[in-house]
């Protein structure tokens, strides 16, 4: 009754409080397994930290060139023991995802190579990157050519057309773990250790760099644990926590990683430089809370899935279905409905709780695009957040949470919008 009392005093209606009571009913043993998979890369994490003997000097702050940064080379081992990998570059130098994947393809692609990605187009900044869209300083512009294989229809690996793209010049292939904002589906870390064994079969000496954003904890192997030579990711995602303020890490082998320091800073200088700028208690304690805030967006995912689904919107994943990354899909069908549910997870928020989310033309986007975040941390994606194209079919994709509660409120908040705005109707 108290609690019912404070959702109400937050704006959400006892109507909505109960349809999203008896959904939840419905997922206590969904929410157990989350919860066991978070328990186990707790333990990861931790053994990871104490192995490395992290102390109270591992976060002190260093400037200029960084020179002998014991907490930045130590946080870099914790990344490759979390990881299972022998080398790792965790920066806040590197400034974001596609930063991070830039530094990992531009590193160990020279020119007259190929990249390949086997899982249909890339993530929209990476077009960029690799000059599928002309941009300066893209790959291309180097004389690193570019291949794809298209997913068959049902989503699945396109063996047939992988073997054919496999060419004498292909040296690194990349797999996007999350669909991202595409409507495939995201692979499961067993689906990708397939396809890299494929791969590795075909070519035996090709590198496969996995795109791990938005997939780090979500189950209890990562793609490095089955043949990835390099998996990259932003530190705004999920491995920071939600603490990270800034940063990137890719974990990989020694000679990629190497490679990799090399781009980011100068060839000869690599590792040893770059200052930490007092940032490694939040990368410390972003990844030690990671699983949990992992955990927590992943829920409120599922929870997001059965509430839309029950009210007869296509949900992708669909409710019932296995979860791979964070991100859920709503199909709200019209702009209107979109406006109303970005609107709620805006209303939910700790920070410009107070704002409306409105539609805007958003530079490189050929439709309108509206966006719903109220975070501490700008951009970040492991906060609870919502955005879309304003084009059918009037989708939503909707993201993470610091906390499972803050998570539920900002569902049941959009669902209190939709209601009010007449585009849902809660039967009695
Ligand atoms: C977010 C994301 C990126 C890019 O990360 P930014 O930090 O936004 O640059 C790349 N790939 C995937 C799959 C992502 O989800």
């Amino acid at each position: 009754m108290e609690i019912e009392a404070m959702y109400q005093q937050l704006g959400v209606s006892p109507a909505v409080y109960a349809y999203g009571e008896s959904v939840l009913r419905q997922l206590r043993s969904r929410f157990d397994a989350i919860d066991a998979t978070a328990e186990y890369n707790q333990g990861k994490v931790l053994a990871a930290m104490q192995k490395n003997r992290v102390n109270a000097t591992h976060f002190a702050a260093t400037t200029g060139y960084g020179y002998d940064d014991e907490g930045r080379d130590n946080l870099e081992r914790v990344y490759a023991d979390v990881f299972h990998t022998e080398a790792a570059l965790v920066r806040p130098q590197i400034t974001c995802g596609t930063h991070a994947l830039t530094v990992a393809l531009s590193a160990n692609l020279l020119p007259g190579d190929e990249l390949l990605s086997p899982v249909g187009a890339p993530y929209d900044t990476l077009e960029e990157v690799i000059g599928i869209r002309e941009s300066k300083c893209s790959l291309r512009e180097y004389g690193v050519t570019y291949a794809q294989a298209d997913l068959r229809s049902d989503g699945s690996f396109d063996y047939d057309a992988i073997r054919s793209a496999i060419n004498h010049r292909t040296k690194l292939i990349t797999i996007q773990r999350s669909k991202g904002y595409a409507t495939r589906p995201s692979f499961s870390v067993a689906q990708i250790g397939e396809l890299i064994a494929f791969c590795k079969s075909v070519k035996p000496d090709v590198k496969i760099m996995v795109d791990n954003c938005y997939g780090e904890f979500v189950e209890r192997l990562e793609p490095s644990d089955l043949g990835a030579d390099m998996v990259v990711g932003s530190l705004i995602k999920n491995p920071g926590g939600g603490l990270a303020p800034i940063g990137g890490y890719i974990c990989g082998t020694r000679e990629c990683v190497e490679r990799c320091a090399y781009r980011l800073s100068a060839p000869g200088l690599g590792q040893e430089v770059g200052a930490n700028l007092g940032l490694m208690p939040a990368f410390y304690q972003g990844l030690f809370l990671s699983p949990t805030v992992v955990s927590g967006a992943l829920k409120g995912a599922v929870f997001a899935a059965n509430v839309y689904e029950g009210l007869g919107f296509s949900c992708v994943p669909g409710a019932a279905e296995e979860r791979h990354d964070i991100i859920q899909a709503v199909t709200l069908g019209s702009r209107e409905a979109m406006m109303a549910f970005c609107k709620g997870i805006q209303a939910a928020a700790p920070v410009d709780s107070y704002v409306t989310p409105e539609p805007w033309a958003m530079p490189g986007y050929d439709s309108e695009v509206i966006m719903a975040a109220g975070a501490f941390i700008q951009g970040s994606s492991i906060e609870l957040s919502a955005d879309g194209p304003i084009r059918p079919p009037y989708a939503v994709y909707f993201q993470g949470g610091l906390t499972w509660y803050h998570a539920k409120l900002g569902i049941l908040m959009s669902l209190q919008k939709l209601v009010e705005a007449g585009e849902v109707t809660l039967s009695a």
